[in-house]
């Protein structure tokens, strides 16, 4: 008898200082549309030279773990916390795709501003060998790239159709057609910071950890 397909497993990086609305939603869209039964959060471990979290790792994790507590779409995956060096997302991705072997569809998921600036990533250009790209749309951001190099990478990657990302192991890129989320962790922690509601924007269960934790003033 034939295998059954391997279903597409999809993996959301991101920092998380905290998690919110935008992330929330737009990645719970993506998945309607391309029939995802599964996201993982994966948080990242930050490396030096960039400005660091505010919230400790610990803390992150929890805030994540909050968050999807009632929202049976998502798992977390917490490896690259756990490692006491900064870790790439290549690098990450190579690990993954070591375990799951080389036939699973596996995506990554970005805001439309880390698609813009992915050419600033380490080895980026080995990325679509390992995964495909599953990118939300973001307000406020262009839909070109900063090169007509780099466009030309896009046109070159994109798929219009969910098919492919469902029957190859990677190397697509899906600009998912998302509701758009004016909604961006910088912003909450400055509204935070002043004393501003955050209500609509962080979901109740992580706000009051925040405000437990003293966090963000
Ligand atoms: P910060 O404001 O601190 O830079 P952020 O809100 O962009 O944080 P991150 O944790 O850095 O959040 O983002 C993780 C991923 O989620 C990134 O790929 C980012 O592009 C995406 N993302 C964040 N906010 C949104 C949003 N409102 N809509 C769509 N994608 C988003």
């Amino acid at each position: 008898m034939a295998e059954p397909p391997l279903m597409l497993q999809a993996i959301y990086g991101g920092t998380f200082d905290p998690i919110h609305y935008g992330h929330l939603n737009s990645v719970t869209a993506l998945a309607e549309q391309i029939s995802l039964s599964q996201v993982i959060i994966m948080p990242n471990n930050v490396p030096p030279h960039r400005p660091q979290p505010e919230a400790s790792s610990e803390q992150r994790k929890r805030m994540v773990e909050l968050a999807i507590a009632d929202k049976p779409l998502f798992t977390l995956d917490c490896r690259e916390l756990k490692r006491a060096t900064p870790s790439w997302t290549v690098e990450t991705l190579e690990q993954i795709r070591a375990e799951k072997g080389h036939l699973q569809p596996l995506a990554f998921i970005i805001g439309q501003d880390s698609l813009l600036s992915l050419a600033h990533w380490h080895r980026w250009e080995e990325l679509l060998s390992l995964c495909h790209l599953l990118v939300c749309q973001r307000p406020n951001y262009p839909l070109t790239m900063e090169t007509p190099e780099l466009q030309q990478w896009l046109v070159t990657h994109r798929t219009h159709s969910t098919e492919p990302l469902h029957q190859q192991p990677a190397g697509k890129i899906f600009i998912a057609p998302t509701p758009l989320y004016d909604i961006a962790a910088t912003t909450i922690r400055k509204r935070l910071a002043s004393g501003q509601s955050c209500d609509n924007l962080v979901p109740a269960p992580v706000l009051n950890f925040i405000h437990q934790q003293h966090l963000y003033r």
